[in-house]
Parts: structure tokens; sequence; C-alpha cells
């Protein structure tokens, strides 16, 4: 199934000058959606999660079938303040300013093998700031997995784990 025909590219968002990839044409078509989480989880597999980890907010889109799927449990990752209860963060430098991403204390045992899922690669900015927070909290990350990769953005590179990906755009 040619699944990057599901992805509906918009011009000028959030701002003037960025293409959009938009995977609510993907959501909205059970077989396409069915056959990427398929393909996810067979990716996915042989990393041997205990955990997956979502990356606020559509990441969990991904990361909860994902997670039934492969007969694991499903945490989220989330920005700063919206996670209730006692939490660890890690801040990461955007290009002007600064992010944080949290994780609930207590989701994740030190040594449990969490593998983060998200939409989309691009500069692997908020995923390797999402790795450093697993590790943080002693959790071994086995690898990542996105649905869509910009190939020429450099994300992989700055991933310093396995990285697999559903569909490699320009
Ligand atoms: P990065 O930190 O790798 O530069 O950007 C990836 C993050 O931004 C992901 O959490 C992803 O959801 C979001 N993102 C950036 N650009 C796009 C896009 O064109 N489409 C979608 N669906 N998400 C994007």
């Amino acid at each position: 199934m040619d699944l990057a025909s599901h992805i509906r590219h918009v011009p000028d968002f959030p701002k003037p000058g960025i293409l959009f990839y938009d995977i609510s044409t993907l959501l909205a078509h059970s077989d396409a959606w069915r056959e990427t989480i398929d393909r996810m989880a067979e990716a996915i597999r042989p990393m041997q999660p205990d955990l997956l980890a979502g990356i606020e907010s559509r990441g969990f889109l991904a990361a909860a079938p994902l997670a039934l799927a492969l007969g694991k449990g499903f945490v989220m990752v989330r920005k700063r303040g919206k996670l209730p209860g006692r939490t660890v963060s890690h801040a990461y430098a955007l290009e002007y300013g600064e992010d944080v991403v949290e994780v609930q204390e207590g989701m994740i045992e030190p040594g449990q093998r969490v593998v983060l899922v998200d939409d989309l690669l691009a500069t692997g900015g908020t995923a390797s700031a999402a790795v450093t927070l697993l590790r943080k909290v002693g959790a071994e990350v086995p690898g990542a997995a996105f649905i869509i990769e910009l190939i020429g953005l450099g994300g992989r590179a700055r991933l310093d784990v396995p990285t697999e990906t559903v569909l490699q755009l320009e």
C-alpha cells in the first residue's frame, strides 16, 4: 500500500514557508492506518521493549495502539506542566528559547527497555531530548520509531539509538 499518498502536505503551517506533513488523512483511512501500525510493530518487536513511550501529542496516537499490538505498556512523554503528580523533567534548547519534556515519577522502573515513538522525525531535537529524559529515570532505550522521517534534516544522526521509520520524505 502506498502510505505516502495518505499524508497531506499543508504549505505555510504553522508559519509561512513551512511545509507541514499532516497525518490526519492517514489516521482517517483505517486500512492505511492499520498498515502503518503493523509495519511499526514489526520494526519495534526485535527491540524487545518492556514499554513504549509516546511523545505528546501525535506520538500518543501511534504509541498507544502499538503498545496494545505488542502487548506492552504505554507511557506519556509530555510538555511542561501537563502531567499530574511528581514528574521528572528535561529542558532542551529550541531555535529560540527552550522547551521541557516530562514523565511521571514511578512509571518506568530502572533497567526497563523503553522504545520511543513519535509521528515525525525532523531535526531530532524533540526525540533526543526524550531519550535523555528516559535515561534520566533509568530506562534503557533500545530504539526509536517514527511514522515519517524528513531525510536531509539530520534527525537520525542526532539520535544515538537504532531508528526505524515507515516513510522517508524529502
Ligand atoms: P524535531 O524535534 O525532530 O525537529 O521535530 C519533530 C517534532 O515536531 C515531532 O514531535 C513532530 O510531531 C513535530 N513536527 C515537526 N514538523 C512536523 C510536520 O511537518 N508534521 C508533523 N505531523 N509533525 C511535525
